[in-house]
């Protein structure tokens, strides 16, 4: 079954009581037993629910794995694999991951004995690391945010194959529609369905996939036992969005293929990443990799900090806000909002200037996209 198809109709069944074509929300606490000790396949929603069951099938699906588990958001996602760590493990890290990524692991489980060391995995001279270090998990993102670096997903997951470690890619960025890390090789597959999944900016979610059911066991775990389950309705509502994710894609890339090209033609423009075009250092590699270049454009501005603030305030149908990966536009600064959490002096080490905007650019019609630009541009 091909993914279009696949979006809708896994996990997607009629429901067989009533033959309701859209599964209900279960909002429901508990479950009633047949027996003591004997469910039917539910006992509290804290440990499984059929919205959660439904939604699970479909991400398995649309991404060629075996296993998914939900969780209540993508940064519960990321905790329930970090919670399966122990004191004293190493993760090996991309320089360049998710600002609430770099927190947690900074401010909440190096209390708890983990330590991290990052690297930049877009250069292969540094794989040899993983040989020598040997950590426990190397942890990466491609593209990543918002940078939009592209990592060799296939060449880093051969090397840590051979150290016995584990390898996790957050593919938020991409979506199962466009990049699919299992096959690549990965251990383990980590989203916020915040994002592109859902892709209505009306709930919050995250998921872990794997081929591995050692793996599957320990976020099933960690799903009841650190309470890191989402809502019934929230799985719902992602259950929903996830149907369209495939044309969605499609009109994300198209637009945003087209307003990079725009803005690569402008004066006021140094620098605009966006993994197809041309001018993308890794440009082959995310040809190879993806099958799309996914909807964000981030640009360096030759501007003042001012005349950048100034800029993005301006817009009218880029909404001013954090988050990406929803149909309409929504436009970031990420010094002074996504990655306001790490320290000046790593942000720029990183990269993350202050004339940096990420674009998370919609499914609009990209003529007034344009334009709204234009026209917020003739105010500086
Ligand atoms: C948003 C995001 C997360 C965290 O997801 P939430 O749903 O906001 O908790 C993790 N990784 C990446 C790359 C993200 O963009």
């Amino acid at each position: 079954m091909e993914i279009e198809t696949a979006a809708i109709y896994i996990g997607q069944e009629p429901e067989p009581n009533t033959g309701a074509v859209i599964p209900p929300i279960y909002s429901t606490s508990t479950f009633s037993q047949i027996e003591p000790g004997v469910t039917n396949g539910y006992d509290y929603t804290r440990s499984g629910n059929p919205n959660f069951s439904n939604l699970e099938k479909t991400l398995s699906a649309i991404e060629e794995a075996e296993y998914a588990t939900v969780f209540g958001s993508g940064m519960a996602a990321i905790t329930a694999i970090l919670s399966s760590l122990k004191h004293g493990d190493l993760i090996l890290a991309e320089e360049n991951i998710y600002g609430c990524t770099y927190r947690i692991l900074d401010r909440v489980f190096n209390k708890f004995g983990l330590s991290v060391e990052y690297l930049d995995f877009s250069n292969s001279d540094n794989f040899h690391f993983i040989t020598e270090k040997s950590p426990a998990l190397v942890w990466i993102e491609s593209p990543t945010n918002p940078l939009l670096k592209i990592i060799d997903i296939e060449a880093v997951s051969r090397i840590v194959q051979k150290t016995g470690s584990t390898l996790v890619v957050d593919n938020t960025f991409a979506s199962a529609y466009l990049q699919k890390p299992i096959k690549l090789g990965a251990c383990i597959s980590v989203s916020s369905t915040t994002k592109y999944i859902n892709g209505h900016s009306d709930s919050l979610g995250g998921v872990v996939i794997t081929d591995q059911e050692d793996w599957h066991e320990k976020m099933i775990f960690a799903q009841k036992a650190v309470g890191l389950n989402p809502s019934p309705f929230d799985t719902w509502l992602i259950s929903r969005g996830v149907k369209t994710l495939p044309v969605r894609m499609e009109q994300h890339c198209k637009n945003a293929q087209r307003f990079a090209n725009f803005l690569e033609s402008l004066s006021v423009v140094k620098t605009v990443r966006y993994p197809f075009l041309k001018s993308h250092v890794q440009y082959e590699l995310a040809k190879r990799q993806m099958t799309g270049g996914s909807g964000i454009v981030t640009v360096t501005f030759d501007f003042s900090l001012e005349q950048t603030k100034k800029l993005i305030s301006g817009l009218k149908y880029f909404t001013l806000a954090e988050s990406l990966g929803g149909i309409e536009s929504l436009v970031c600064h990420p010094a002074s909002m996504t990655h306001a959490s790490i320290p000046q002096q790593e942000r720029e080490y990183v990269g993350i200037s202050d004339g940096l905007v990420r674009f998370s650019v919609g499914i609009e019609n990209c003529d007034d996209l344009i334009d709204d630009f234009n026209n917020a541009l003739t105010g500086i």
